[in-house]
């Protein structure tokens, strides 16, 4: 046999392996004459809104209230798609979209301003059924990046579109297109300045489109630093058994030169197959770029058989900590295990299996 066709082979006999052990785990058989009938996987879903210091300390209880009633309403609308059948792709674009529109979250509106004083947005999303993806980089008019990424898996034949390619294709795709204005949020431009002031940097003219400067100070309503964090991630595990991954953000604050983190990067911060697990990274990209943390993950999953929160643990606690990269991965398993793991003092989380409890946590001290 030659080696190609010994590879393919071997390749063949994989999948069908693992499509089997998939379907074992998964699939129970009512019984009755005759019938066989599986039963519908348990779907399930697990949602971040960024990892970073957010501290009990610093954070005030208003906040804290809005950041949980956020995470929980963007976990019951995914849930919701799931709950009716629907897929965990649309699972995961209906809760991203939400979290995209709250200002709270570093995503589409509210997003983190670069050094040139623009709102330049990233997203990806992976189908786990049949690894096609989607992402975009430094986009600018879409309302909702991670609907753009989803035109770019479904209406192009590419995976990833950047800068004013991905703008134009947006108004081909008929996705809602906004004032890069819209974006805008006063919070985040205030904290821009101050950074910019301590880097030494320009501090580029108030966007066009935005709103005067208040007479007031604006008060912080998060702990100092957390405005570094929020980007957003869900993956979802539907009734089908197909898993799903989303990730949306503005990128690291005052980033420059065309700067595109790990959320759209494939591999990196976004990642989703059925024969392994669907991951959402978020922290500091460029170390989740290097160690392909989202891939590694399902690899360790997929290849050394690891159980999906000690294949998370390794990644996270050993590679990304060894390389002092800081941030977290959310993961969910095509037999519904949901995980998270962070070396930061907090992360913005939630997760919800059907007929269970909804947990919401932000700091390292809680479940
Ligand atoms: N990972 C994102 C980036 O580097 C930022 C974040 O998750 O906070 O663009």
């Amino acid at each position: 046999m030659d080696r190609v066709s010994e590879g393919t082979r071997m390749k063949m006999t994989g999948s069908i392996r693992n499509l089997f052990s998939g379907a074992i785990m998964a699939t129970t058989f009512a019984g009755g004459a005759g019938a066989q009938q599986p039963t519908a996987h348990h779907w399930a879903i697990v949602l971040h809104g960024g990892a970073g210091i957010i501290e009990r300390a610093s954070m005030n209880p208003a906040t804290e209230a809005a950041y949980r009633a956020s995470l929980a309403e963007a976990t019951q609308a995914g849930a919701q798609v799931l709950d009716r059948g629907g897929t965990s792709l649309d699972a995961v674009e209906a809760a991203i979209r939400i979290l995209e529109d709250d200002p709270l979250f570093n995503a589409g509106r509210g997003a983190d301003f670069a050094a040139d004083g623009r709102n330049e947005l990233d997203a990806a999303i992976m189908d786990g059924s049949n690894m096609k993806a989607g992402a975009v980089g430094d986009v600018t008019r879409s309302r909702h990046p991670i609907s753009l990424a989803r035109a770019v898996m479904e209406k192009s034949p590419h995976v990833f579109l950047v800068g004013q390619g991905a703008d134009e294709f947006s108004v081909y795709a008929g996705l809602e297109q906004v004032d890069p204005s819209y974006f805008f949020t006063e919070r985040r431009w205030q904290s821009l300045v101050k950074q910019l002031k301590k880097e030494g940097l320009p501090i580029p003219p108030r966007p066009a489109g935005a709103p005067p400067p208040p007479a007031e100070p604006v008060t912080e309503i998060e702990p100092p630093d957390a405005h570094k964090y929020g980007t957003v991630g869900v993956v979802a595990l539907d009734r089908a058994g197909n898993l799903a991954a989303g990730t949306s953000t503005g990128g690291t604050q005052a980033k420059r030169w065309g700067r595109v983190g790990d959320s759209p990067i494939i591999g990196a911060g976004t990642y989703a197959s059925n024969q392994s697990c669907a991951v959402s990274a978020t922290g500091t990209g460029e170390y989740f770029i290097r160690l392909t943390v989202a891939r590694t993950v399902c690899a360790l999953v997929q290849y050394k058989g690891m159980k999906l929160q000690a294949a998370a643990d390794e990644v996270v606690h050993q590679e990304l900590t060894g390389l002092d990269g800081d941030g977290g991965v959310i993961a969910i398993a095509p037999d519904g295990e949901m995980v998270w793991s962070f070396n930061t003092p907090g992360m913005y989380r939630a997760r919800l299996a059907e007929g269970g409890k909804l947990e919401i946590g932000i700091y390292n001290d809680e479940p």
